[in-house]
């Protein structure tokens, strides 16, 4: 039997591995199936290549718990190890400084095992002894056994073991019961080995018999060994994607669309990439894509790996060139890594593409629900925007779709202003902004739905790769005003007409929490309504990016505000006008010609300052005499016209008719409304 000390610099390793590497215990199993999926790999490639000539029929790796002893076993019937092997692999853990080191990277132990051997070692984080009972393959090889007890001494000698291959018995720690537990090691099994190319085998299948589960004969696989994402995508059919969707996602709705990554250069990765079905904000997590390393479970927090925008996606990544054992900060600062990361996008992009073309209606029907990871993935990554402005649609209130470029076409002609912008219309929601869509259809003009979560950021982010283009709602501007094609036509009336209008409306706007309003005139048609209420593009879209951006809450705050605009064509309109006209000019005349002389005062007092420094100190309480005079003058006219407004029923009536329209008539308001739609009757 031979002694020996394992060569490590540092005095003992063991209570730094158990002391440091504490968060991630469980991956001890991991290590050590891999290594045995390893030793089974090896001599297939043996025997492939005819350096091995024996029989490799029987090559599964065993896990085994023996709960009596304390020990778990892991089996495998590979290359196995020589003495001097073990002295070489096992022994000489070749880095010095060991402690140190891991004092520096504690928190990213991770790092360390597998980086520099350790990955055999990690067995001592839960065990307090450790047996590794191996014969090789190499003819005429002798069985060695080794056992070391946590402390850096070690024994190896021959022993008797008849089967070619390795076993690693783990005397488990009394700290670390938890894994003698037959559903702790399964669920390991199943997070860390469930896709191993060798299969693994723990414990037996088991049948219900006799009002319990007792163990057949048959042993239990726990792993897929040639999971879908290693085949090749024409053997494969839809079925094969959703089957396996349903195993790694399980209680899902089916997924939208998939995409099978499969590259060789310049890295090797493989993996399968699902959009879910997301029906509300709940189902967004970012923890659905699992990372292996040849078919090694890695992590699911793939930050970095995956551009952020596909994190919404589910599925597995495999690459052998993301190291096995990784922290995050070593991830992201991992040049391999990036290029993973553009060259998903990049697939990502082309494969959507090519959906769009060659499926075009099928990615018709799922746009509405793939829609929020594109529109996510173009605000956030110009590359993958540059590519998606050829396949991302726009729908229209019609629930016709287009793609950017054709929409383009499709307007151009009636949308385009007098100063050549192209004006979008868009509604958010068809049943409210009825009226305003219809107007605007009935003129020739398209408008698109704009109701999905990003599509405000998303459409400002249109306008801003192509100039000369603008959103706006279609109710926030009378449609002349929208899309201005020549300039505004004149009303017809003079000052003291439009004064008039003015007032007799805004007297009569009911007072509501939160809604501001501002009577303007405009010449429509005949055949307009009468009034419009719309509200300006630019408040409301700065009130809805608030919800999306800290910080911008004071405008969330703010009231709404509102136009309430006059279409000075309508008969209905114009009669009211001239009727106030005609009812006050008598009253007015006076006020004005006062107000006139009055203003001329002020002028005059006001031309006196001629170099800027203000008005001559005598002249300044005439000034300002005239000016209150002034403002008396404009309210007495205000009251005038108030006064005769409140008597109009039928102005209060359009007032409602239009607030009505828009939903904005509630309580009070809307039941005195009501009334007096009866009396006018
Ligand atoms: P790593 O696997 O990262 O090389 P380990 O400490 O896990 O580091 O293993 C060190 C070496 O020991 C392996 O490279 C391999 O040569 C050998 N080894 C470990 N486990 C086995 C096994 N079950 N069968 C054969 N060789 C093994």
């Amino acid at each position: 039997m031979a002694k020996g000390t394992i060569g490590v610099t540092t005095t003992n390793i063991f209570p730094v591995i158990k002391k440091f590497l504490y968060s991630d215990h469980e991956i001890f199993l991991r290590e050590l199936v891999s290594n045995a999926v390893d030793a089974t790999q090896k001599l297939k490639t043996l025997a492939s290549a005819g350096d091995f000539e024996g029989k490799i029929d029987d090559l599964k790796v065993e896990v085994k718990l023996d709960k009596d002893a304390g020990t778990l076993t892991v089996t495998d019937h590979g290359i196995g190890m020589t003495e001097e092997e073990i002295d070489k692999y096992i022994n000489q853990i070749a880095f010095s400084g060991a402690e140190d080191f891991l004092n520096k990277y504690k928190d990213t132990a991770n790092v360390i095992i597998g980086h520099f051997g350790l990955g055999f070692y990690s067995a001592f984080m839960v065990a307090k002894k450790v047996e590794i009972h191996t014969l090789s393959y190499q003819e005429g090889a002798k069985a060695v056994c080794w056992s070391c007890d946590g402390s850096p001494e070690f024994e190896m000698s021959e022993c008797d073991k008849a089967e070619r291959g390795t076993d690693i018995i783990l005397h488990i720690d009394d700290d670390e019961k938890e894994f003698l537990e037959q559903s702790r090691i399964s669920a390991l099994l199943n997070k860390y080995c469930r896709f191993l190319p060798v299969p693994v085998i723990f414990g037996k299948e088991q049948e219900w018999k006799d009002g319990k589960y007792v163990d057949t004969d048959k042993d239990k696989l726990i792993n897929d060994v040639e999971p879908l994402w290693t085949r090749k995508p024409t053997d494969l059919t839809d079925d094969d994607y959703l089957k396996f969707y349903r195993a790694i996602q399980p209680g899902q709705e089916d997924p939208l669309f998939w995409i099978h990554l499969n590259v060789d250069f310049p890295f090797t990765l493989t993996g399968i990439l699902y959009f879910p079905k997301i029906k509300n904000n709940l189902d967004i997590r970012k923890d659905r894509i699992q990372l292996y390393c040849n078919q090694v479970y890695v992590t699911d927090s793939v930050e970095g790996v995956v551009p952020e925008f596909l994190m919404l996606l589910q599925g597995v990544i495999d690459s052998p060139d993301i190291p096995l054992n990784v922290s995050r900060s070593y991830l992201q600062a991992d040049r391999n890594v990036k290029k993973i990361s553009t060259y998903i996008t990049k697939k990502v992009a082309s494969r959507l593409e090519e959906i769009a073309k060659d499926n075009a209606q099928e990615f018709e029907q799922k746009w509405n629900d793939i829609k929020i990871f594109i529109e996510y993935g173009m605000l956030s990554d110009e590359k993958f925007c540059e590519q998606a402005m050829k396949f991302a649609l726009l729908e229209n209130t019609d629930g016709k779709f287009f793609n950017l470029e054709d929409y383009k076409k499709l307007i151009e002609g009636e949308q385009t202003d007098k100063d050549g912008n192209l004006i979008y219309l868009y509604a958010t929601d068809k049943d409210a902004q009825y009226t305003y869509i219809k107007a605007a259809t009935d003129k020739g003009y398209d408008v698109l739905m704009m109701n999905g979560q990003l599509d405000v950021p998303f459409l400002g982010m249109l306008e801003q790769k192509n100039e000369k283009s603008r959103f706006v709602r279609v109710d926030s501007d009378v449609l002349d005003r929208l899309i201005v094609k020549e300039d505004a036509k004149k009303d017809e009336l003079n000052d003291l007409e439009r004064e008039v209008a003015t007032t007799l409306f805004q007297s009569q706007v009911p007072t509501m929490e939160k809604a501001n309003f501002m009577v303007n005139l405009a010449t429509m048609g005949a055949n307009d309504s009468p009034v419009i209420i719309t509200q300006s593009e630019y408040m409301r879209r700065m009130k809805e990016m608030a919800q999306f951006q800290p910080g911008m809450g004071f405008y969330g705050e703010m009231p709404d505000y509102y136009n309430l605009t006059l279409n000075t064509a309508h008969p209905l309109v114009k009669k009211l006008i001239d009727d106030a006209v005609a009812a006050t000019e008598a009253s007015l005349k006076p006020l004005d010609d006062d107000l006139t002389a009055t203003n001329n005062v002020i002028r005059a007092i006001r031309d006196l300052d001629k170099d800027g420094k203000g008005v001559p100190e005598d002249k300044k309480q005439d000034l300002s005499d005239n000016e209150k005079h002034a403002g008396e003058l404009r309210e007495k006219k205000t009251a005038v016209i108030s006064d005769y407004a409140a008597g109009q029923e039928k102005v209060k009536q359009l007032i409602d008719i239009a607030l009505l329209g828009n939903g904005l008539l509630r309580g009070e308001a809307l039941d005195r409304f009501l009334k007096r739609s009866v009396e006018l009757l």
